[in-house]
């Protein structure tokens, strides 16, 4: 948890600092204030709405338990902020009967290779079989970075030429997966967003090879998404659930970024829950995404 905090520094310093020092200048909570600390949670990358919603309870529970000195609003913020965000963590859904399959999707460079390898460790670690996809068959970089990755985690990898079609390498790992009867295929999918059409009716043939060839499959379609990039997460998040029915998000690069508050706006504004977060390059800087540790790791 010490190295949670350690890495949640930046979204600390531009969140809850920020707010602390609104309040330590002031001696009196008025309207300016709230005007100033919903400034400071936009800034924050919360959100318009995520920020209107906080300070307006902040003021509903002011006036309720009748304070009127700045030092105690951190605690009714934090508060909020948990509410918001809901205490419940959004677990993985996978079948019983293996083998689980997942599409990874997303934007070039937001992280979705270095995530699906991080996965795989993490599934691996747990003891299960994993064999990864190499579906990003447009770049023959993408295939090698992903097989580096397969080796880091010790687990298999299916792949193709670049340049052959993303169905059939899914087909192949499936059939492999069936045959030596692994827990875990992870597809590592395309993400040059200039070819959108194209991208998300790939996505979609994705989707179909899998559910013919496994019952229920994909059970998961996470979407990585680079907190470094703010709002422009959430509107990807909006494009690809449209088009390809997400369940799930991985928020990457939360390590040193000051944009950390956008894992507030994604609550409040998509119906997709954050299941993991990406907190480094290693393979082990991963972890499922718990609001209450969340909170606490920002504001403690
Ligand atoms: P892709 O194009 O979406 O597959 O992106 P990559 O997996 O190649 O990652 C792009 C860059 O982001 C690489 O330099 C990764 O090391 C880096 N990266 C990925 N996840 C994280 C993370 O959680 N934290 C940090 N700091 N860097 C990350």
């Amino acid at each position: 948890f010490g190295k949670l905090r350690e890495k949640l520094t930046k979204v600390r310093e531009t969140f809850v600092e920020k707010i602390e020092n609104v309040i330590s200048r002031r001696r009196e909570i008025d309207e300016s204030l709230y005007e100033e600390l919903e400034e400071a949670l936009i800034q924050a990358d919360v959100g318009v709405a995520a920020a209107l919603e906080i300070v307006e309870r902040v003021r509903a529970r002011v006036r309720e338990l009748r304070i009127s000195d700045p030092e105690q609003l951190k605690p009714l913020f934090r508060e909020e902020v948990l509410r918001l965000l809901g205490t419940e963590t959004a677990p993985l859904v996978l079948p019983d009967e293996p083998p689980a399959v997942i599409l990874m999707v997303g934007v070039n460079g937001t992280g979705k290779t270095t995530t699906t390898g991080k996965l795989a460790y993490y599934f691996r670690e747990q003891g299960q079989k994993v064999i990864l996809a190499a579906a990003d068959t447009f770049r023959a970089a993408a295939i090698d970075q992903l097989e580096v990755w397969a080796r880091r985690a010790g687990v298999e990898i299916i792949k193709q030429r670049e340049g052959s079609d993303p169905a059939a390498v899914v087909y192949d790992a499936l059939q492999a997966a069936k045959a030596r009867r692994a827990d875990v295929v992870l597809v590592d999918t395309a993400g040059r967003l200039h070819t959108k059409t194209n991208l998300m009716e790939e996505l979609k043939k994705l989707r179909r090879v899998a559910a013919r060839e496994v019952p229920g499959a994909p059970h998961e379609v996470l979407l990585v998404v680079d907190a470094t990039t703010g709002q422009n997460a959430i509107n990807q998040a909006k494009l690809f659930g449209e088009a390809t029915g997400l369940t799930g998000i991985v928020l990457t690069k939360l390590d040193g970024t000051a944009k950390g508050g956008v894992v507030v706006a994604i609550k409040k504004e998509l119906d997709v829950p954050v299941k993991f977060v990406g907190t480094g390059e290693r393979i082990e800087d991963l972890m499922p995404f718990n609001p209450e540790e969340f909170v606490a790791a920002i504001f403690d």
